[in-house]
């Protein structure tokens, strides 16, 4: 194996393999790295928009931080019976939506732990409420997790759970819960929650739905790069299995793992820190292993500015989102801000023109 030929592989847009991804992580230069992942993204993207770098306003807000999943690196979710358990009212979502629409987002990443007293009935009215309260919002909700919970309690499918959530409001399925998707990972961190099969099954069914989702994969934690490569591989997998209808995965999200305080933390030690460096290597592989999804998103909201805008250099095209309210990641030590001149800024210094984008990657400007 060596360096130039799998990149050359990649330049053709050709799959690589979990070893070809390896062998690229541990060997090949940054620079030729990211030089690479640019030329992959131009060829993946019409001519007219190569400069342009999307970003988009929304607000999360969290349903409840009652989950009885307790992965061990989440301090958001607490127990039923804990002091500080809650559950979000429909005057809170009414104020915070309103907020959104007052500054000109559309869409609520609506998240939060797996509650026992939620089931499809639940989410349902609270999707078909919002959509009556605020005409034109746009719901990215739940996400596989969630979806493998309600079927298991409601004894339908995930196609048949996902078809009623649709129904009832739900626009796109995030691709949270995927951290990395393979089971000896899954067993240490997240025993409880569903397997990498079952999370790649709701995904297939998410998009024979024709409902947009996202990929992601929460890194730096107990994986090997081999288990990073072979969760790149099982995306771009069933990403080829998606009807041509639909568009799949829609963006690739990678997020370092931050420990502090978590209960993997307490368990192995303090995990090292992300580097900038390594973070901009993940993302120029990403590009190169997922030939077959359109869109990389650089998270700053988790790696900082500076390192969002070389990621716009090494494979990125989108600079994610002016995230209102984000508790998950900022309670385990992640704590960037920009508001939107601030994104705008930031894209123009990285040499771009920021495009206010839809939850479909579409460009509104
Ligand atoms: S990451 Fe999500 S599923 Fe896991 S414990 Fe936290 S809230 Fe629950």
């Amino acid at each position: 194996m060596n360096t130039e030929k799998i990149l050359e592989k990649a330049l053709e847009l050709e799959p690589l393999t979990i070893e070809e991804g390896v062998f690229l992580f541990e060997n090949a230069p940054l620079a030729l790295l990211s030089f690479c992942a640019n030329e992959v993204k131009n060829k993946l993207r019409p001519a007219q928009d190569r400069k342009k770098v999307g970003w988009i306003i929304d607000r999360n807000i969290n349903l409840s931080n009652i989950c009885v999943t307790r992965c061990k690196f989440c301090n958001f979710s607490r127990s039923k019976n804990s002091p500080e358990a809650y559950v979000t009212t429909m005057e809170e979502y009414n104020q915070k939506i309103s907020e959104l629409f007052k500054i000109g987002g559309r869409q609520v990443l609506l998240q939060g732990g797996m509650n026992p007293d939620f089931g499809l009935d639940f989410y349902c009215n609270l999707f078909s409420n919002l959509k009556k309260n605020f005409p034109g919002i746009i719901l990215h909700a739940l996400g596989p997790a969630e979806i493998v919970f309600i079927s298991k309690k409601s004894g339908k499918s995930y196609y048949e759970v996902l078809e009623t959530l649709h129904k009832s409001g739900l626009d796109s399925l995030p691709g949270a819960g995927a951290e990395i998707l393979v089971d000896r990972v899954r067993k240490i961190i997240s025993p409880a929650k569903c397997s990498s099969k079952e999370w790649l099954e709701v995904m297939h069914e998410a998009h024979k739905l024709n409902l947009p989702t996202s990929a992601t994969m929460v890194f730096g934690h107990v994986e090997t790069i081999h288990e990073r490569m072979e969760h790149l591989v099982k995306l771009r997998e069933t990403q080829d299995k998606k009807p041509d209808y639909s568009e799949g995965f829609i963006t690739f999200i990678a997020w370092p793992f931050y420990s502090l305080g978590t209960r993997l933390e307490k368990e192995f030690g303090e995990f090292p820190k992300i580097s900038g460096s390594e973070y901009v290597r993940m993302t120029a592989i990403s590009r190169l292993m997922l030939n077959n999804i359109k869109n990389i998103q650089a998270s700053w909201l988790t790696v900082g500015k500076a390192v969002g805008q070389v990621c716009l250099h090494s494979g990125a095209n989108d600079f994610g989102s002016i995230m209102m309210e984000e508790h998950v990641v900022s309670a385990a030590g992640a704590n960037y801000s920009l508001d939107s001149n601030e994104m705008v800024q930031a894209i123009r210094e990285a040499g771009f023109e920021p495009k206010r984008r839809n939850s479909r990657y579409i460009f509104e400007e």
